[in-house]
């Protein structure tokens, strides 16, 4: 492709995702907001609020400003199954990034949108330069798109982010338990990980009510909008096999997170688990 992103190995299932999101890379954010209603900006919302991405910006912004080597601390941040931006772009807005590069003062954070789709990275790539002009992403270094797969991230070193994101993505991982295992060992050594990924509602009246509207009305919504019900179907259908929180938190324990716990947002449809690596 002309953005450049290099194809990288993939085995059938990871192949049959990449070609869901392909297919859904251009209607993607459209169909977000309808099918959520708009909640997905709010979860979103809410998981850079917990963060604290802006704070920890600050604290870096001011050890920047007092310190006059080219060794200034920065927040990495990989933001993996980034796909077009939403996450990471709140983190560029938090830390104030498009104020320093037009300044070409020294960005707070460097963030990574790692995703296994280059249509998605491409779309990503697209919007971030209508939002925040070309300089953020071609003078500094805080934004960058990198195709990767989160069961491999063998682009990057051990040891090398401050945070790891992950925002409806974990569920569409072929192997969990590996992405997760790669997600401790890209971290350092205090490293917060955050995932934000639907869940399972735990009142019986509630869920009543979302199976009526998920299995219906997303699937007609995909027909109707973006001519593609399939795709839909995957999606909600991905929901359902997914692990409920306390099997997540298992399972992060099993890759080696510390203090490991969740955080339910409407009613449980999406949870934010969160874990540390020691
Ligand atoms: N995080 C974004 C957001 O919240 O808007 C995108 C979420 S989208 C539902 C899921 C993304 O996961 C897609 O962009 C897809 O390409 C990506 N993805 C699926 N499997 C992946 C894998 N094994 N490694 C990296 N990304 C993957």
């Amino acid at each position: 492709t002309h953005f450049g992103y290099e194809k990288v190995a993939v085995n059938e299932k990871e192949s049959r995702v990449r070609e869901v999101f392909d297919s859904v890379a251009d209607s993607y954010d459209v169909m977000n907001d309808l099918m959520s209603s708009g909640l997905h900006r709010y979860w979103k919302d809410y998981l850079l609020q917990i963060s604290a991405v802006e704070s920890m910006a600050k604290a870096v912004r001011r050890s920047i400003s007092t310190d006059q080597t080219d060794n200034n601390p920065l927040l990495h941040i990989l933001d993996v199954a980034g796909g077009t931006g939403d996450v990471a772009f709140r983190f560029i807005e938090a830390a104030n990034c498009v104020e320093r590069s037009k300044s070409s003062g020294k960005d707070p954070i460097r963030i990574t949108v790692c995703d296994i789709n280059a249509e998605m990275l491409q779309v990503g790539e697209r919007r971030a330069r209508a939002k925040f002009g070309n300089s953020l992403l071609d003078d500094s270094q805080a934004l960058q798109f990198q195709q990767g797969n989160a069961q491999d991230l063998c682009d990057f070193a051990d040891c090398s982010f401050d945070l790891y994101t992950i925002a409806f993505g974990l569920r569409n991982v072929t192997d969990v338990d590996k992405a997760l295992s790669e997600a401790h060992r890209v971290l350092k050594p205090g490293g917060r990980f955050m995932c934000l990924e639907f869940s399972q509602v735990p009142n019986p009246v509630l869920r009543q009510i979302y199976d009526a509207y998920s299995f219906n009305a997303i699937p007609a919504m995909g027909e109707f909008i973006a001519n593609d019900r399939h795709s839909y179907q995957y999606l909600v259908e991905s929901i359902r096999m997914f692990s409920n929180q306390d099997e997540l938190v298992l399972r992060m324990q099993q890759a080696g997170f510390q203090h490991v716990k969740y955080t339910n947002l409407t009613g449980g449809i999406v949870a934010i688990h969160e874990g540390w690596k020691d």
